[in-house]
Formats: structure tokens, C-alpha cells, sequence
């Protein structure tokens, strides 16, 4: 008698809990095993950041690209639209722009220099994304798989 009764309170606790748990996770409503299977997959993400950002080749700050002026003297081909053109490494400082000349043959190296720059930026922001999302899961996983006190 004792025992089924027992039992029955504590099937109670866990439709309680469940519907608890159920309440504050409108929307993902994710039981335990498919939680598993989102972390595993995050932790998959993770790597793949994680080895974009321990690569060892350098990187710049900033974008190279073509700046196409006129010279300011009178008697030019650039009067006639014909633009003089230079790459420039434009590096972000203080809210302002440093702009510095690319020497000649360097404009692949300090363009794959720059793109690795972003590629890491991006990396980086990825991961900030992908913690928030581990923790998340984590506290339904622990919501789901807290039980309740035993009587
Ligand atoms: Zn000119």
C-alpha cells in the first residue's frame, strides 16, 4: 500500500517537473538524447573555429584595394580618364583610416594577410555565438535531467 502510493507521488513529481520544464522551454522543448546530439554537434563547431584561430601565418588589420586618382597636373592622361592607380592598405585606427602604400609585389601576400585578418575575426565572433548556444543547451540538458528530490 505505502509503496504504490509512494510510486504515485513520485510519478506525480515528474509530470510536475516535466510540464515545469516543459513551460520554461516553449520553443525548443528538447528532451535529453536530441539535446546530446545538439551539443555534439556544437563541440564539432567549436573544433572547426578553433582551428581556423591556432593557424600560424600572420594577418593585417585593414583591406587592400585599388585607389584610382587624378595627379593634380594640368597636362596628364589622368585629365582625360585615364585614373593613375594604387593599392593601398587602408588600416582602421582610432575611428580614423592610415592608409599606406603596397609595395611593389606585395599586394597578394598583404591581400591573403588581410583576408586571413576577417577569416579569424569571423572565426572568433562564431565562437562567441557557439558558447552561448553550449550553455544554453546545457541548462535544459540539466533541467532535464534534474529529478526531483526523493521523498
Ligand atoms: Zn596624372
Amino acid at each position: 500500500m505505502g509503496l504504490i502510493k509512494n510510486l504515485k507521488n513520485v510519478a506525480k513529481g515528474h509530470f510536475l517537473c516535466k510540464s515545469v520544464y516543459r513551460y520554461i522551454n516553449k520553443g525548443t522543448d528538447m528532451n535529453a538524447s536530441q539535446l546530446r546530439k545538439q551539443l555534439q554537434k556544437l563541440q564539432r563547431e567549436v573544433s572547426q573555429s578553433l582551428w581556423i584561430l591556432k593557424q600560424r601565418p600572420p594577418l593585417i588589420r585593414g583591406s587592400v584595394y585599388a585607389l584610382r586618382r587624378k595627379c593634380g597636373k594640368p597636362v596628364c592622361r589622368c585629365q582625360e580618364g585615364h585614373l593613375h592607380e594604387s593599392w593601398v592598405l587602408s588600416v582602421p585606427e582610432e575611428g580614423r583610416k592610415r592608409m599606406r602604400v603596397v609595395p611593389p609585389g606585395k599586394r597578394m601576400t598583404w591581400q591573403q594577410m588581410t583576408e586571413r585578418y576577417r577569416r579569424f575575426r569571423r572565426a572568433r565572433a562564431h565562437l562567441v555565438k557557439l558558447f552561448a548556444e553550449i550553455i544554453k543547451r546545457v541548462d535544459e540538458l540539466e533541467r532535464e535531467r534534474t529529478a526531483p528530490p526523493p521523498e
